[in-house]
């Protein structure tokens, strides 16, 4: 048994621990035996709780340890430990004082009209501020970095139907150690599999085909496909290998993110198809006079290349697998670009809806009629900030005003 006397501990209370064998009866007999002496079994995440209410950790903190304790991919584990070392409390506390200090001179101005108070404390409220505003404003512009990397970057699969999207994502999976955990919203028309990708979290989400239809349940599953592909960090763009001209269709979705995946090589090497379309190397582009297909418009080929898919042609083969190597790394890479995560990052919705209202007290602030108004919405604001770290302390408030300004000297 091991003994640890608080507040020393990691929950800050009196803990024992006990070292048994795993046995079932022996465990068994154990809690039998504690529950004899008035114990009961831990609640979830109890252990947390009590270090949160004993200021062992701050709510930011707390959230980290679920976060490691759900963490699928290395991402996702080293994430949470930042967040667990302190490193995003501390920004936000930083920024805490910061506004309390802003509000102490506000209110020492404005309780102690007769005290030698500098004249442009105004000025420095409403410039210390600004600044905060714009500081947050920078943190909030992430892009929804951290949320995603907790939650699983989305990469959805989309293209007609029949061009190989399914098989995709199956080879893939079968590829990945894919990630078990369910994923909420899944429907059936849009199949999900969660896949670890170079220890990044990726759902894969393969879309119904595009394609217009006067079948009711189809055009749900059409609407459905579009928003989910909207909605996606990265978008492949599969098509028909020997149909080159289908990549046109790519430039709806223009932008760097999405990324064109020529399917069904191993076809083009039939005796048939030989000699029509050629597709060599790892970035070829579409070279060579494919077969038509129905619903060619007859513009030139090059048309894939606009709209800022930036030629990116991966020429793939999902029934026999060439080609998802190159395609796999390169997708890992461009993940690896957008989230690999230096400066501390917003991980929870509930952390950016704080900051949000937050900067929205700064700014009623900055645009208040009286001074009274102005420090009730910094109130506000400091508020929003502590709840982000579970500490809401007037005592700061105090503490500052008195190391400030030396009031009752
Ligand atoms: P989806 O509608 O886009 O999801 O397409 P599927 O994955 O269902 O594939 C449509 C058909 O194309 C199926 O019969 C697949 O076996 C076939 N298919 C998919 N990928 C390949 C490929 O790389 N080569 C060949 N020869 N056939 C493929």
């Amino acid at each position: 048994m091991l003994w640890f006397p608080g507040p020393a501990s990691a929950t800050g209370e009196d803990v024992a621990e006990f070292h048994v064998h795993g046995s079932r009866a022996v465990l068994a007999a154990m809690t039998q035996a504690l529950r004899r002496l008035g114990l009961r079994l831990a609640e979830a995440g109890e252990f947390t709780r009590r270090a949160f209410v004993n200021g062992k950790l701050d709510l930011i903190q707390a959230e980290a340890i679920a976060d490691l304790a759900a963490a699928e991919t290395e991402a996702q584990r080293r994430q949470a430990l930042r967040q667990l070392d302190g490193e995003l409390g501390d920004l936000y506390r930083g920024w805490s004082q910061r506004l309390t200090r802003i509000l102490a001179h506000l209110e020492a101005a404005i309780d102690f009209p007769d005290e030698d108070l500098p004249p442009e404390i105004e000025d420095r409220v409403l410039g210390e501020t600004e600044v905060l505003i714009t500081e947050i404003e920078r943190h909030l512009a992430d892009g929804h970095r951290g949320e995603r990397l907790r939650d699983g970057i989305v990469v959805a699969i989309i293209g007609s139907p029949n061009v190989g999207k399914s098989s995709l994502l199956n080879k893939i999976s079968r590829r990945e150690a894919a990630i078990t955990s369910p994923i909420a919203g899944t429907t059936r028309d849009i199949v999900e599999v969660a896949v670890d990708l170079q220890g990044y979290p990726v759902v894969l989400a393969d879309t119904a085909g595009l394609r217009d239809s006067d079948d009711i349940v189809e055009q749900e599953g059409l609407r459905r496909a579009l928003r989910r592909a909207e909605e996606a960090e990265i978008r492949l763009f599969v098509f028909d290998a020997q149909c080159p001209e289908e990549a046109r269709a790519a430039a709806a979705w223009p932008g760097p993110d999405t990324i064109l995946v020529a399917n069904k090589i191993d076809l083009l090497r039939s005796p048939e198809a030989a000699g029509k379309a050629v597709m060599p190397g790892p970035d070829p582009g579409i070279h060579g006079d494919a077969p038509l297909c129905k619903g060619v418009d007859g513009r030139d080929k090059s048309g894939h290349d606009e709209g800022g898919t930036q030629g990116m042609v991966f020429p793939i083969s999902a029934l026999t697998g060439e080609g998802i190597d190159a395609l796999l790394s390169a997708l890992g890479e461009r993940v690896a670009q957008t989230y690999r995560i230096e400066a501390p990052v917003l991980t929870r919705a509930r952390h950016r809806q704080a900051l949000e209202e937050a900067v929205s007290s700064l700014r009623r602030a900055l645009g208040a009629a009286l001074p009274e108004l102005r420090a009730e919405d910094l109130r506000l604001a400091l508020r929003s900030l502590g709840r982000i770290t579970g500490t809401v302390d007037v005592e700061d408030l105090l503490d500052m005003i008195f190391r400030d300004f030396c009031i009752g000297k």
